[in-house]
């Protein structure tokens, strides 16, 4: 235990041996088998934690609904203090939660703390949003009536998180849904299940301590078919799902025949267009750490670089020159600047994707590659690589979720734009240029067609202040910041008659 694995669980308050369940809830015992969680960095077992079933999810839903009875009462700003000392107790383990996200999933150690900070930053924005949950008022055309609108909380709010993001995805929902009155239900990923149960502890101790019920805050840990119950539930009337488009496709379909809501936060595959004016030591930062940060394992990761002819020799041999000074390794230690890929079906992923760009036409600029030896034991380490191809490749219109970045050319900002537009997906995009006309003509209505749209900087890496989304196959919702707390919540007109008649609207006249 080099990096001192243990004792941060200790700190958190689990110990690994004795996770027990897969609820965080000592008395539920589902009788099932256990996940393994594998950490990528060395191959090693970090712990057994128990999956979910029918029956344990039934308990967990049941446990729910009652929480939401008392939750929805309790003032939105004193839902906000609690949410405030969430916050609080995020900010006493962030090294140790950091460090957990880190080994268990495989990104940098400071990306971990990244990660935790911004749980810590939606906390603080959901304590000032549970004073702003504001409704409009509207002049009514009726004398002596009032109209306004309210918003009510929704019940609960089904969680499903994917691995990349182990313990933010969940917080971005859970601390506005809680503000909002809503309790939830997280169902992370199989993947990444013990720091899912280490957010469960932290947050779970605060409701304690407030004399809140458990079923504000629930884990359940399981694979798609825990997953499943939750999009088939008619009790849960929003769910926020996080992962692939594929999985967006089948959660869509499930909770749309009930006719519930969900928010779907899917796939990307997105691009930084880099023009001749811009500033190309900002361009080759940006499209370093978008395409090889987190072993290009972000939603927003930099897949494709779109070049304009006369800069593209240059970035093309600034890149390979980056590449090279690239230090892949275990991801808690911090000379290391790429770690590994969750594990080896990512790996069977990323090499088939550098067979499928190679066999249609895509030339090598930097090769990828399994690294094998010292420190590289488990298997899950590859070299990040990039490829010179045409954005029309089965491949480049397709998001392999794996360090692998593509080169393309363009002559005309408008040919540069239709490329970046012309994918399925719609989740994140930038520009890199220091000319006001190519940054606005790609900010305006007839330009990127993306939920993020950045000048100057990178596709990834996003604030939690704004809304966080995108369009087209990303699913089309809205999380974090600006009003996505609106999909959390249900808006409820109210017109209110204080005169002594009856008009109708309309002016309709109905008199017996
Ligand atoms: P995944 O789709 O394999 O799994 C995501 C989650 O969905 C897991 O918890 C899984 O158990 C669950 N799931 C799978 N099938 C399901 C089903 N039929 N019904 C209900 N639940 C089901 O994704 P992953 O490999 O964990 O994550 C990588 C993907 O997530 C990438 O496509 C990435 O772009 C995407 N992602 C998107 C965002 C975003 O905000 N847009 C953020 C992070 C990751």
């Amino acid at each position: 235990d080099p990096f001192g694995i243990s004792l941060s669980l200790q700190k958190i308050g689990i110990e690994a041996e004795n996770l027990g369940s897969s609820t965080g809830l000592d008395w539920l015992d589902s009788g099932e088998k256990a996940i393994a969680s594998f950490s990528p960095a060395d191959g090693k077992s970090i712990a057994q934690v128990q999956s979910g079933n029918a029956e344990t999810y039934e308990a967990i839903i049941a446990q729910a609904q009652i929480a939401f009875e008392k939750w929805r009462t309790v003032p939105a700003p004193q839902r906000g203090e609690i949410v405030r000392e969430i916050g609080n107790a995020l900010r006493e383990v962030k090294a140790d939660l950091g460090k957990l996200v880190s080994y268990e999933m495989g990104k940098s150690y400071q990306e971990g703390l990244g990660e935790v900070q911004e749980m810590i930053d939606i906390c603080d924005f959901a304590v000032g949003l549970s004073r702003q949950l504001y409704g409009l008022t509207m002049h009514s055309e009726r004398p002596g009536h009032r109209m306004y609108e309210q918003w009510h909380p929704l019940g609960i709010v089904g969680i499903i998180s994917a691995f990349n993001f182990p313990v933010a995805v969940w917080s971005w929902n859970a601390a506005l849904a809680w503000v909002c009155g809503d309790v939830c239900v997280w169902k992370p990923s199989e993947k990444a299940p013990l720091s899912a149960l280490a957010c469960q502890h932290i947050a779970g101790r605060i409701f304690a301590k407030h004399g809140m019920p458990e079923g504000i805050c629930s884990v359940i840990v399981g694979d798609y078919q825990v997953g499943e119950l939750l999009s088939q539930d008619p009790r849960v009337p929003l769910v926020s799902a996080t992962g692939s488009t594929r999985m967006g496709k089948l959660v869509g379909k499930a909770v749309g025949e009930r006719l519930g809501r969900s928010l779907l936060e899917l796939g990307g595959n997105n691009a930084i267009i880099i023009t001749e004016n811009a500033d190309l030591d900002i361009a080759i930062r940006g499209a370093l750490f978008g395409a090889v940060g987190t072993a290009g394992q972000r939603c927003t990761t930099t897949r494709r670089l779109i070049v304009q002819e006369n800069v593209y020799e240059e970035v093309k041999s600034r890149l390979a020159s980056a590449y090279s000074k690239l230090v892949i390794g275990n991801p808690l230690d911090e000379k290391n600047h790429v770690g590994p890929l969750i594990d080896q079906d990512a790996v069977k992923g990323y090499l088939a994707a550098i067979e499928k760009v190679k066999a249609e036409g895509g030339k090598v600029v930097v090769d990828g590659g399994l690294l094998s030896g010292d420190g590289y034991e488990s298997g899950c380490y590859v070299k990040p690589a990039i490829f010179e191809a045409e954005n029309h490749f089965a491949i480049v219109q397709h998001e392999t979720f794996a360090p692998i970045l593509y080169l393309i050319k363009y002559k005309t900002l408008p040919e540069a734009i239709a490329l970046q537009n012309g994918v399925p997906q719609g989740l994140s995009s930038a520009i890199m240029t220091t000319h006001m006309r190519e940054a606005e003509a790609f900010l305006s209505a007839a330009g990127s067609d993306c939920g993020i749209a950045n000048v100057n900087i990178g596709t990834s890496g996003a604030e939690i202040g704004g809304a966080f989304g995108g369009e087209k196959e990303t699913g089309g919702g809205r999380e974090s910041g600006s009003d996505a707390w609106k999909a959390y919540m249900r808006r409820q007109t109210n017109t209110i008659n204080y005169s002594t008649s009856l008009p109708l609207a309309q002016g309709i006249k109905f008199d017996i």
